[in-house]
């Protein structure tokens, strides 16, 4: 079973985003459990907390049908002491807000280097990271998402989520997030039937689908491996529409998250249409 949604609008309070899922007909969704462009946020209220469970009940979304999605801020692999600690305090903020959510992911992007330190170093302290925030919670799975390698971002090799993953110490309670737009950007061809596949047989030799914990679909708004991250409308980028009718067809994408980010949030209801209208 495909679980296809957006990333969705929490404005008003977190309750709303299961609302706003349900109006555009998502069987998933992904959100920000806070402003993902600030530091701070006002603890979740209780009543928040019930109504976000109520109508998420109320709809049909299950945890794992949902994605939560940290903040842009937040720099897992910061090389400076400072930095780092104020991300990682945000970082298991984002955990804690998942668990009293009684969500079971968090999504996130591994970091940036910033040109401070070496890649390797760069990729233990992110793993560290996401150490020192599994120890401090119980029952959310820290997802790693690939990123499209823009600047000095990395994640955006499957060697490099792997090699995360190595040394992060509960392998239970890891994960990770393809997104379609990034891994395209990022030098892997999703476009052609040969590369698809090639892509996702090298995806399981070196991480594996047990670990695949949502999927971000987007088209790109740029050229194969030019490591810049911009999203376009499904079928109106530079990857076509074909790869997503694939995945649509691919078992190995049942049952988890299948989030779309395309920029114009109008025309969510018609791709996730034409999306569950693509299976064969
Ligand atoms: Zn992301
Ligand atoms: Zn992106």
């Amino acid at each position: 079973m495909k679980y296809v949604g957006a990333h969705v609008s929490a404005a008003g309070g977190v309750e709303n985003a299961p609302l706003n899922a349900h109006k555009i007909g998502a069987k998933a969704f992904a959100l920000f459990t806070k402003n993902q462009r600030q530091w701070t946020a006002k603890p979740l209220s209780e009543k928040s907390i019930k109504r976000f469970r109520e109508n998420c009940e109320q709809y049909g979304f299950k945890p794992f049908q949902i994605l939560p999605h940290d903040s842009y801020l937040i720099n897992l692999g910061h090389p400076q002491k400072e930095a780092l600690e104020k991300s990682r305090a945000a970082f298991l903020e984002e955990m804690q807000r998942c668990e009293q959510l009684g969500l079971d992911r968090l999504n996130f992007h591994p970091g940036s280097h910033l040109n401070r330190t070496d890649e390797e170093t760069c990729l233990k302290t992110m793993a560290e990271s996401v150490n020192l925030a599994l120890e401090k919670t119980r029952s959310v799975t820290a997802v790693i998402e690939n990123t499209a390698g823009q600047g000095t971002n990395l994640g955006y090799s499957f060697e490099q989520i792997r090699f995360i993953i190595d040394n992060i110490q509960d392998k239970e309670r890891v994960g990770v997030c393809i997104d379609t737009a990034h891994a395209y950007s990022a030098g892997y061809d999703l476009k052609t039937t040969s590369g698809y596949e090639k892509t996702f047989e090298d995806f399981e030799k070196i991480i594996g689908f047990k670990l695949l914990k949502g999927m971000h679909i987007n088209d790109s708004r740029k050229d194969f491996a030019s490591r810049v991250d911009r999203h376009d409308m499904i079928g109106e980028g530079t990857l076509g529409k074909d790869v997503f009718v694939r995945i649509m067809n691919d078992q190995r994408f049942d049952n988890i998250p299948v989030i779309l980010e395309t920029p114009d949030p109008d025309k969510w209801s018609e791709e996730i249409a034409f999306l569950y209208g693509s299976v064969k």
